[in-house]
């Protein structure tokens, strides 16, 4: 009888104290004051950022982040051997080779790495593999072996589980070929940057630059890059071909190419680039490079280049692009200023003067990214004659100047 009478007694406190609260609520209401409410993640002014790296001391290297030999089983007539020839045939400074990870059950370590061709003299090779999951596929790059295993293991776990592996590794995780059939279902808080150029066929990648897009206006600083995630290559006889062997004079090594400002030429400084965002994506080779600057205080000389991070002061800053390179002289380029995922501007420059500039002044309070595409005539790949025609005039893009993006988001 004693519990009744107490859970009776409690009951009716409960309900009392509902009462007293749906009228403070009501009379609230009615004088128009609601309660006040302060977003802990409303922008404010950030601290001190780190400097900017310099813009002169370092190197471009050119590559291609997303190719598969044939330790991938779904790739053909295409030994490690024939990708770095090739490489270095063409001139590019470093490459990826990214083999299905799931092909040799997680084990790139004693397949891909372990290859007695995996060695040149003139290409820098980094350490990766394709994690090819369920959920989505995802590129490493490392300058050194790693343990692949550990990552290919937790890749049905939860994210976090996923993340406190990739940090352990200490490894870069890039989302590939972000929409579509094998879409990167992940969170992007775990990667370091995403696949928004996938081989020589520009316009499926129109949803891959909308994600971007999206995890950029949202505060995240992910560097766009490309790859030609290229399986095929030319047979060394006829006999040899397959129902695929048409790829390989189509999409193959640099189609398209990735940019990267090192600080050095070493694998490691690709990496780093790579995560900071001194990047930016050609259609091929041959095709001039996208290099984006601002000058904050208007003194003449370039502060910052795309991929840096600097505080806005509230004063206009002059940016200019500029295209590096065999501009073809007499051709016109239409750079499209992409502004917090909005078109901005759009400007002509013509190939002998390929430069452009303009002026606007970010918001001090909060974050703003500024990006270019750049559309006109690409460049021929004679090594890979059916290739330009893919690229429907896209020549290249850069990555974004930050400004007020927080660093430790
Ligand atoms: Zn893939
Ligand atoms: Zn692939």
């Amino acid at each position: 009888m004693k519990t009744i009478k107490n859970n009776k007694g409690r009951f009716a406190g409960i309900f009392y104290t509902c009462l007293l609260i749906i009228i403070i609520g009501a009379s609230n209401m009615a004088f128009g004051q609601q309660p006040t409410h302060i977003s802990p993640w409303a922008p404010v002014e950030l601290g001190p950022l780190p400097p900017v790296a310099s813009l002169t001391s370092g190197v471009w290297l050119k590559g291609d982040l997303h190719l598969h030999s044939d330790h991938s089983k779904d790739a053909s007539n295409n030994p490690v051997a024939k990708i770095i020839a090739f490489s270095e045939s063409v001139g590019f400074d470093y490459i990826c080779i990214t083999d299905h990870d799931n092909h040799v059950h997680g084990d790139v370590a004693h397949n891909t790495w372990v290859d007695p061709d995996f060695k040149s003299k003139s290409v820098l090779l980094l350490y990766g593999g394709e994690w090819t999951t369920t959920r989505g596929h995802g590129n490493v790059f490392s300058s050194k072996p790693y343990d692949h295993q550990r990552l290919y293991d937790v890749k049905d776990q939860r994210d976090i589980v996923v993340g406190e592996i990739k940090k352990q590794l200490d490894i870069h995780l890039s989302a590939n070929h972000p929409s579509g059939k094998d879409h990167f279902g992940y969170s992007y808080d775990m990667v370091n940057s995403i696949e928004v150029w996938n081989s020589a066929v520009w316009p499926k990648n129109a949803n891959a630059i909308m994600i971007w897009d999206d995890m950029l206006s949202s505060g995240r600083k992910l560097t766009g890059r490309g790859g030609s995630d290229s399986h095929h290559g030319v047979p060394d006889s006829p006999e040899k071909a397959t129902k695929n062997t048409y790829q390989a004079k189509a999409n193959y090594v640099g189609t398209p190419t990735t940019w990267v400002y090192a600080a050095a030429r070493t694998t490691q400084a690709v990496v780093d680039a790579l995560t900071n965002g001194r990047v930016c994506i050609s259609a091929n080779p041959y095709t001039p490079r996208v290099e984006l600057y601002a000058d904050i205080d208007q003194d003449g000389k370039m502060d910052m280049m795309m991929g840096d991070n600097v505080k806005a002061n509230g004063k206009p800053v002059k940016f200019r692009v500029q295209l590096t390179g065999n501009t073809i002289r007499d051709s016109v380029y239409t750079v499209n200023v992409i502004k917090n995922g909005n078109p901005f501007n759009t400007f002509q420059a013509n190939g002998k003067t390929p430069v452009v500039e303009f002026t606007d002044t970010p918001q001090q309070i909060g974050r703003t990214y500024y990006r270019v595409e750049v559309q006109g005539p690409v460049n021929p790949y004679p090594e890979i004659p059916g290739s330009m025609a893919l690229s429907a005039r896209m020549v290249g893009l850069s990555n974004p100047l930050y400004f007020n993006f927080d660093p430790n988001f």
